[in-house]
């Protein structure tokens, strides 16, 4: 599983058709339950996909009960326009993206064609096959939240321990 130029050419040759060589599958993480794994070396920059799932407006967001519906998984994002994006109604696998303290993903805001704010999730490192994909969440909790409910397990050198965001 190591990185060599050539395959590195063909990837990025690939990547203009993805639809025909999937980049990564989900399986179980050592890290928390199911993850994203790289299927072949991916260059930094690399397009994951957009994260799929049922688009909310605040105002719908609060009436529920998020906790008691997705058995206590969230799969939310916020996104800078007001809405909120739940992977866990009709999301694709980009919602099993683990999270870790030194993530080699981003999510992006994208600005579609027709104007939709969507989330496409990128590559901010090269990455070696079989390498489960992270991300760093961004996490914000309420006040009456500490950020000792949300541990990070990911191990990494500099682990802050938590899921939150820091804040400055
Ligand atoms: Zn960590």
């Amino acid at each position: 599983m190591s990185f060599t130029p050539e395959s590195g050419d063909r990837l990025r040759n690939f990547m203009t058709e993805p639809t025909c060589h999937p980049l990564f599958e989900v399986r179980a993480s050592p890290i928390h339950g199911r993850g994203v794994h790289a299927l072949h070396w991916l260059p930094r920059g690399t397009c994951l996909g957009t994260y799929e799932g049922r688009r909310y407006d605040d105002a719908a967001l609060l009436d529920i009960d998020w906790g008691q519906r997705h058995d206590g998984m969230t799969y939310l994002f916020a996104l800078s326009d007001g809405t909120t994006i739940d992977g866990a109604e009709g999301g694709n696998d980009l919602r099993f993206l683990n999270y870790a303290c030194r993530p080699n993903c981003e999510a992006v805001e994208w600005r579609e064609e027709d104007g939709c704010l969507v989330l496409r999730l990128a590559t901010v490192d090269t990455v070696a096959a079989g390498a489960e994909l992270f991300l760093d969440y961004g996490l914000v909790i309420d006040e009456s939240e500490s950020a000792l409910d949300y541990p990070c397990r990911c191990g990494l050198p500099g682990c802050r321990g938590t899921l939150v965001a820091a804040t400055t």
